[in-house]
């Protein structure tokens, strides 16, 4: 579903030249649920967004579903961004004007989807968010869970493939949390692949893969089971 292939990205600043990643190789597998840790500056964000289409990477390939990504125009971006791929962030990234079914429409209303049939979708998706009740609120009326809850909804209303959470439960308490992890594994038994970037241990141990990124090389790839397997041999020794 994902291939990146000797991945670079830099950032210049005038005359700074900031190095972020440094030759990432990764496969994703269709269906995957991986999370990505590191700490803070180690180039995160900078490979969802790679992956997102939000940004571009200057050495290596990138595939998504088997179409190399590579320079797009913005038109055929947005298009796969559309149809591919959903959004979720830690900050929510709701419309503050706009109401909690409207906001779950908006991805439709790019898709140039007529409003009542946006609209009814959205009514759905809320419903199974358990938000029903919620429709005519505004986000500011909503608490942190629920607003997540929103944007999850919204990230699925165009059917993606992929979605791609940057530190989603980065603004919630624990409890909350894991309830959106919960949340996340069901999406992810329907088939849709999840690539979150989370710094917290218990979120990244509820998914298959933990990929740790340092200084923009990835330090480890260690899949959960064995994980779990080589911890309780420790303790057995
Ligand atoms: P993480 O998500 O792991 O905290 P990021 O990928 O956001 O890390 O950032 C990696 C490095 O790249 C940081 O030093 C950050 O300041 C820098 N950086 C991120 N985005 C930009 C940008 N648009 N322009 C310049 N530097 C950036
Ligand atoms: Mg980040």
């Amino acid at each position: 579903m994902i291939s990146l292939k000797g991945i670079h990205k830099s950032y210049v600043n005038g005359k700074n030249r900031l190095h972020v990643l440094k030759g990432i190789d990764l496969e994703v597998e269709s269906g995957e649920f991986i999370s990505i840790m590191g700490s803070s500056g180690s180039g995160k964000s900078t490979l969802l967004n790679i992956v997102g289409i939000l940004d571009n990477y200057d050495e290596g390939e990138f595939r998504l579903g088997g179409e190399v990504i590579r320079n797009m125009s913005e038109r055929k971006a947005a298009w796969y961004r559309n149809h591919m791929i959903g959004f979720v962030f830690q900050s929510f990234n709701l419309i503050s004007y706009k109401n909690a079914m409207e906001n779950v429409a908006m991805p439709l209303y790019y898709q140039k989807v007529g409003r009542r049939k946006r609209n009814l979708r959205a009514m759905e998706y809320l419903d199974m968010m358990g938000l029903r009740e919620w429709a005519h609120h505004l986000p500011n009326e909503l608490s942190g869970g629920q607003k997540q809850r929103l944007a999850i909804a919204r990230s699925l209303i165009s059917n993606p493939k992929v979605i791609l959470a940057d530190e989603p439960t980065g603004a919630l308490d624990s409890k909350t949390s894991l309830e959106m992890m919960d949340l996340f594994k069901n999406i992810n038994n329907t088939g849709i692949t999840i690539l979150i970037v989370t710094h917290e241990r218990d979120i990244a141990a509820e998914t298959q893969r933990i990929i740790r990124l340092r200084d923009g090389v990835i330090d480890s790839i260690v899949k959960n089971g064995e994980r779990k397997k080589w911890l309780s041999e420790q303790v057995m020794a």
